[in-house]
């Protein structure tokens, strides 16, 4: 549903690792977090993340979603910041050069520990994205039942739900009984 394109495919499919409408979060323990980190290519060979990186990860993952809630014009921004800067000092960029001069952005070798890669890689894709216009338009739904991550599309980012056949038509049917009762 309203996927992110590259490079932000992987902040959301890391943002969306918890599912509040289905109550489920795939960083929940530490075999749960092992095998999303390896899945997407995270963890080097025998590595494996201890509770303190996934309690770092989950601070991570929840600074995101309240940035992209601010995307949609709920508060919570500055809260959001101050954990990815956090995020942002553990885990350093370092500018990269291939052989036609186009520069990218990598983690810094080492840097982060067990968990460096994926906090580098995703702080890497939402700088690069934000490069190329698309930051903003990653939400979090707010529904705040949902708040799950899509990308908006629209011609004027005026987008709110993730879908509008859940979510939208909860929220208008809301407003319609707030009125009807007022
Ligand atoms: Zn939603």
């Amino acid at each position: 549903m309203k996927p992110a394109p590259e490079p932000l495919a992987l902040v959301q499919s890391f943002v969306n690792t918890r599912n509040v409408m289905h109550g489920y979060d795939l960083l929940e323990d530490l075999d749960g977090a092992t095998v999303w980190l390896s899945e997407h290519g995270f963890l080097g060979d025998g590595a494996r993340p201890n509770e303190d990186d996934r309690r770092r990860l989950i601070a991570f993952r929840e600074g995101l979603r309240a940035l992209l809630l601010a995307h949609n014009g709920e508060p919570g921004g500055e809260a959001g910041a101050e954990a990815l800067n956090e995020v942002a000092s553990l885990a350093p960029l370092s500018a990269r050069f291939d052989p036609g001069g186009e520069p990218s952005l990598v983690p810094a070798a080492g840097a982060g520990g067990t968990i460096g890669g994926v906090m580098g890689s995703v702080l890497a894709a939402v700088v690069l994205g934000a490069a190329e216009g698309k930051w903003r338009r990653l939400k979090a739904c707010r529904n705040e039942d949902c708040l799950w991550v899509f990308y908006d599309g629209s011609k004027n980012r005026s987008g709110s739900w993730c879908t509008m056949d859940v979510c939208g038509a909860r929220a208008k049917m809301r407003t319609y009984r707030r009125r009807r009762s007022s």
